[in-house]
C-alpha cells in the first residue's frame, strides 16, 4: 500500500514536470514598495497571488506567475476596507462600483446611521447572489428597527417592544450583520433613551458586532454625544465607534480636542471606541434632518403637514431652520448650504440656498432661508451639503490613531445629479493632500486608517493586511500623483493614480479602465 502511494506521487510529480515550466502563482505583481497595512515602514518585495489568496511576499519569489505585473516601484497595499457607506444607493445600477474601485476600495459596508433594510437576511441573500466588484457587508439600524416597531413618534419603548426590537437585532446579527448602527440624530433615533440603544448593543455585542453611531448632536452638544456613544460601549459590552466624526457650526469649532479628550480616557479605561472620519469639512444627509428640527418632523408626513399648516406652529419651525442655519449644519450663512439632488426640481442642483433665496424673490438673509428650507421640504424636499466644519478640527482627528478612513458616501451613477464628493475622493484625498501635499500623516499610518484597523473592527482577520494566507485584496498606486479630484461643484470625477485593484485574486481594474470581472462577496460577520 505503502509503496502503491509512493508511485502515484512519483507519477504525479513526473507528470507535473512535463509541460513547459509550472506557474507557480496566478499573479506575480514585481517591484513594488509594499506597504503592508500594519504602519510598518514600506519594504521593496514582491507579491504572488493564487486563487482568492496572497500565496507569498517576498524580494526573491519565483518568477514563474501565469501572469507578472511591473509595479515600476509604486506602492501595493491592502485593498482599502470602508465601514460607512450608503452602497445600497447604487450597486444594483453600478454593481462595479467603480467611484470606490478608482480610489483603491475592495470592500464596502452599508446600514450605517441607524438606517439598513428589513429583515437584513434577504437583503443580504440578494447582495450575495448580485455579480459584483467590491465586497459587501451591512450593519444593522436601529433606527429602522425603531420605525418598524414604534414608528416615528417621541415616546419610550415598552418592554414588549424593546423584546420585539432586540429580537429583530438578534435575527439580524445571526444573519450576518457586522453590528448596530444608530442615527441618533435623526428622526426617529432622536427620540430613542440612551438605555434603550444599551439593550440593543447587548444583543449585538453577543455576537461579537460593534455598535457605530452618527451621534445625536455633532453640533453644540458634541461632548455630551461623545460622552454616550462612549457610554454605549460600555452598558453594551461592546466595541463602539463614533461615525464621521466632526464638529459642526463655527461656535463649536476646536472641541475635536475635548472629544478626542474623552476618546483617549475611555480607551485608558479599557472601552473599545473608535472613530471613522471622511476628510473633507462639509457633510451630507437630507436638507430636512439637516435643517428642520426634529420636533417638527415627528410623526411623519402628515403630522409635518399638519404643524406647517398652523401659523402659530408654522413660525416656531421657522425659528428653529433659522437657529439650524445660523449655528449648525448651515454653516451661518445660506451660500453655505448646496443642493446634491432635487427629485422636484433638478435645476436646484448644485445651487446654493442663497441662490435659492434669490429665486424666488428674496433677499438671502437667514430668515428668509429658512421660509425658503421649510417650503423646499414641502415640495419633497433634496438632499443638501453643508459647509460648516473646520479645517483644524478636521485634521485634528483624522492625526489621532483611533481614527479610521470612511467615505460616508454612496454609488452613484456617473454623472447624475451632485453628489458629495467624498463617494469618488475620500481615500484619494487622504493619500494626496494629507500625506503627500500636507504630511499630516505617513503613507503608511494612512494606509492602516483604511485596511488593518476597519479589518479588525469589523472582525475581517483575513482583509487588511499583505500576508500569506490573505484574502488577495490588493492595490497599487503611485504616491507621487495619488489625488481626489471630485470637487463640490464637479463632483462626477475619478479618483487618479491608481494603476491596478485586485479582489479576491481577480483583476477588477487595470489600465485606466473596470474589468468585466466580478470577484466582489457577500461578507458576514462570522
Ligand atoms: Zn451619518
Amino acid at each position: 500500500m505503502v509503496r502503491r502511494l509512493g508511485l502515484l506521487a512519483l507519477v504525479g510529480l513526473s507528470i507535473a514536470a512535463l509541460p513547459a515550466p509550472q506557474a507557480q502563482f496566478d499573479l506575480l505583481i514585481t517591484n513594488a514598495r509594499v506597504v503592508d497595512g500594519t504602519g510598518s515602514p514600506w519594504f521593496r518585495a514582491d507579491v504572488a497571488i493564487t486563487g482568492d489568496a496572497i500565496a507569498a511576499i517576498g524580494h526573491a519569489l519565483p518568477r514563474t506567475a501565469a501572469r507578472v505585473i511591473d509595479a515600476q516601484g509604486a506602492v501595493v497595499a491592502p485593498g482599502f476596507i470602508d465601514t460607512h457607506t450608503h452602497a445600497r444607493r447604487g450597486i444594483n445600477t453600478n454593481p462595479t462600483a467603480p467611484n470606490y474601485v478608482r480610489q483603491g476600495v475592495t470592500t464596502v459596508i452599508e446600514g450605517p446611521d441607524g438606517s439598513s433594510p428589513l429583515p437584513l437576511g434577504p437583503f443580504l441573500d440578494e447582495l450575495d447572489r448580485l455579480q459584483k466588484s467590491v465586497n459587501i457587508g451591512s450593519m444593522v439600524g436601529q433606527g429602522s428597527i425603531r420605525s418598524a416597531v414604534i414608528g416615528s413618534v417621541n415616546r419610550r419603548a415598552t418592554p414588549e417592544e424593546i423584546q420585539k426590537m432586540t429580537a429583530m437585532v438578534d435575527q439580524a446579527m445571526r444573519d450576518g450583520a457586522f453590528g448596530l448602527s444608530t442615527g441618533l440624530f435623526y428622526v426617529p433615533g432622536t427620540f430613542t433613551p440612551t438605555e434603550e440603544v444599551i439593550e440593543l448593543a447587548k444583543v449585538a455585542a453577543r455576537y461579537g458586532g460593534f455598535h457605530a453611531s452618527h451621534q445625536r448632536d455633532d453640533a453644540s452638544k458634541v461632548l455630551d454625544s461623545v460622552r454616550e456613544t462612549i457610554a454605549i460601549g460600555e452598558g453594551g459590552g461592546l466595541p463602539t465607534q463614533i461615525t464621521h466624526h466632526k464638529v459642526i457650526g463655527k461656535a463649536n469649532w476646536g472641541r475635536s480636542a475635548d472629544a478626542l479628550r474623552l476618546v483617549d480616557e475611555a480607551r485608558a479605561r479599557g472601552v473599545d471606541v473608535t472613530s471613522d472620519q471622511y476628510p473633507y469639512t462639509a457633510s451630507s444627509t437630507s436638507i430636512a434632518s439637516a435643517l428642520i428640527p426634529a420636533w417638527a418632523l415627528e410623526g411623519g408626513r402628515e403630522a409635518q403637514r399638519a404643524r406647517f399648516a398652523d401659523s402659530l406652529t408654522r413660525e416656531k419651525v421657522l425659528d428653529g431652520v433659522a437657529a439650524m442655519i445660523r449655528d449648525e449644519r448651515g454653516g451661518g450663512d445660506p451660500k453655505n448650504v448646496q443642493f446634491a439632488n432635487c427629485g422636484f426640481d433638478a435645476s436646484l442642483t448644485g445651487k446654493t440656498l442663497a441662490d435659492a433665496t434669490r429665486a424666488r424673490g428674496l433677499e438671502p438673509t437667514i430668515a428668509n432661508a429658512a421660509v425658503t428650507t421649510l417650503w423646499i421640504v414641502e415640495q419633497g424636499g433634496c438632499q443638501g451639503i453643508f459647509h460648516a466644519m473646520s479645517e483644524d478640527d478636521l485634521i485634528r482627528i483624522l492625526r489621532h490613531p483611533a481614527t479610521m478612513i470612511a467615505s460616508d458616501g454612496e454609488i452613484p451613477t456617473f454623472g447624475r445629479a451632485n453628489p458629495h464628493p467624498r463617494s469618488y475622493g475620500t481615500f484619494a484625498r487622504v493619500l494626496g493632500r494629507y500625506v503627500r501635499e500636507q504630511g499630516v500623516l505617513t503613507l503608511e499610518d494612512a494606509i492602516r486608517k483604511m485596511t488593518s484597523f476597519p479589518a479588525a473592527r469589523l472582525g475581517l482577520l483575513d482583509r487588511g493586511l499583505l500576508r500569506p494566507g490573505a484574502k488577495a485584496d490588493v492595490v497599487v498606486f503611485d504616491p507621487t500623483r495619488v489625488r481626489d479630484t471630485a470637487t463640490f461643484t464637479d463632483p462626477h470625477q475619478y479618483a487618479e493614480g491608481f494603476s491596478l485593484v485586485v479582489v479576491n485574486g481577480a483583476v477588477v481594474f487595470e489600465n485606466g479602465q473596470m474589468t468585466p470581472a466580478r470577484p466582489g462577496r457577500l461578507l458576514r460577520r462570522r
